[in-house]
């Protein structure tokens, strides 16, 4: 299954962490447990805070990944 990654902070706890978006049709699923309070965010509370330094290395991962 095609997916990405993106950088989110937690809605609850404020937490950074890199959370995996699957290319499911016909939406993609924004959907991430906190890693440090368990909190389930949904698409509704994604709070991107990708600088463009993180975003450069994400884009590099998901290169990684697509091979
Ligand atoms: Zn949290």
């Amino acid at each position: 299954m095609e997916k990405h990654i993106e950088q989110i902070e937690c809605p609850e706890c404020g937490k950074r962490q890199i959370a995996t978006v699957l290319h499911t049709m016909p939406w993609w699923c924004y959907v991430h447990d906190c890693v440090s309070c368990k909190y389930t965010i949904m698409e509704s509370e994604w709070v991107l805070i990708n600088t463009e330094d993180e975003l450069k290395q994400i884009e590099l991962a998901n290169d990684v990944d697509d091979e």
